[in-house]
């Protein structure tokens, strides 16, 4: 095996060259504390201003209206539990998704057993919510509804824009999980609407273990983590520097290549969709054709199982991912794939191949040809 072939960008990306070159100094000569008042200090200060300005630039927020964290998962938290603690006077009620990242999930579990209601939305067969059904389970109690930009496994896009309208329109605060659609959608949240919006910088060339929060002004938010009054007493912890800086140099450049970047990645997943379906029979697309993440695909594999066709690929250096998470050897299958109704034989089989910046054409025949082969050897074999 010479060569990998990364196609799991829904999962991770790398951190690219220039994000850092910018951040490799604030590791080491420049090491100061962002809240130190002597020069080294003031100096990661400008540094961290600086990105949290890039990223206000990028969703058309105000500087102040972001706030650094220490992932998209911690993201999700601060947000859901900084409304629900914050505004447990007003009401106990929240409304999500049934397919929602856990990040999301298991937050909303938590507050279920502290006395929160929780609804969560069911979705159509390609994963949307509805919104009527969502303006029906609207209470006086309900004080949050988050749902997801768009999915993480079938790419799926949310209607956000209609989403913000209704929250507004009932006066309920609109938490979104924005982790995979940052750079690779435009999302502007004035216009959309949204009060919070949860970001992680390793799903768009930014390092692991930084992520950021927008929480537009004046919402009644609190911190759930005690100590100093870093991120203006919303985040307490010392600041991540080279990630933050990192995280604000990628959103930049991701944005300034947006219209390139983005035709990239839907060549190259629409040719690959159309190449399976053409050359593999007892296939299946999963998630919306249209409104859907550029860089992802999520294809069924009918007679087949999802973690040995992993294991092949792996052989041949090409990285992708199932729809279902193998938990202690049981195979569970995706709470997505279950929630869009995908019957037991196609979510078993399912494949989320995810396309990113360095992907060429010539490495998407690799994978076209390998899955050929693979699909129909595994197949042979049953
Ligand atoms: C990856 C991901 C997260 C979690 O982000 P981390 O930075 O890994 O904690 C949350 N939501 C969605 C939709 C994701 O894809």
């Amino acid at each position: 095996m010479d060569k990998i072939r990364y196609f799991d960008h829904a999962a991770t990306t790398g951190v690219r060259e220039e994000v850092l070159k910018e951040m490799l100094p604030y590791f080491g000569i420049e090491y100061g504390n962002p809240s130190s008042i002597y020069s080294i200090g003031r100096k990661n200060r400008k540094k961290v201003e600086e990105a949290r300005q890039r990223v206000a630039n990028a969703i058309g927020a105000k500087p102040k209206e972001i706030y650094f964290t220490g992932c998209g998962s911690e993201s999700d938290n601060l947000a859901i539990k900084g409304v629900a603690y914050a505004n447990r006077e007003k009401g106990n009620h929240i409304i999500t998704s049934k397919i929602e990242h856990p990040a999301v999930l298991n937050t909303c579990k938590a507050l279920e057993k502290e006395g929160f209601e929780v609804t969560y939305l069911e979705v159509d067969e390609n994963g949307f919510i509805s919104l009527e059904n969502l303006e029906k389970q609207i209470k006086d109690t309900t004080i949050l509804i988050s749902i997801m930009t768009a999915n993480n496994e079938i790419g799926t896009i949310e209607p956000i824009e209609e989403i913000g309208r209704i929250a507004r329109n009932h006066n309920i605060y609109f938490h979104t999980d924005s982790v995979q659609a940052i750079g690779n959608m435009k999302i502007h949240v004035e216009e959309m609407k949204i009060d919070l919006l949860s970001m992680s910088g390793h799903k768009f060339y930014a390092p692991k273990g930084v992520g950021a929060l927008y929480v537009k002004e004046n919402v009644n938010f609190q911190k759930i983590q005690a100590g100093g009054h870093q991120e203006r007493n919303k985040r307490a912890g010392t600041e991540n520097v080279p990630g933050i800086i990192g995280l604000g140099k990628a959103i930049e450049l991701i944005y300034e290549e947006f219209d390139d970047y983005n035709h990239q990645l839907k060549e190259l997943r629409d040719y690959y969709i159309s190449e399976i379906e053409k050359r593999i029979p007892y296939v299946k697309l999963n998630g919306d054709r249209v409104k859907r993440l550029p860089g992802n695909s999520n294809i069924s594999f009918q007679f087949i199982e999802g973690e040995e066709l992993l294991m092949s690929l792996d052989r041949e250096g090409i990285c992708a991912s199932t729809g279902s998470a193998c938990t202690s050897g049981s195979l569970d299958p995706s709470h997505v794939l279950l929630a869009i109704g995908l019957p037991q034989e196609f979510a078993q089989g399912a494949l989320r191949v995810s396309f990113g910046r360095e992907n060429t054409k010539e490495d998407v025949d690799f994978l076209i040809d390998s899955l050929e082969r693979i699909i129909k050897e595994l197949r042979s074999k049953r």
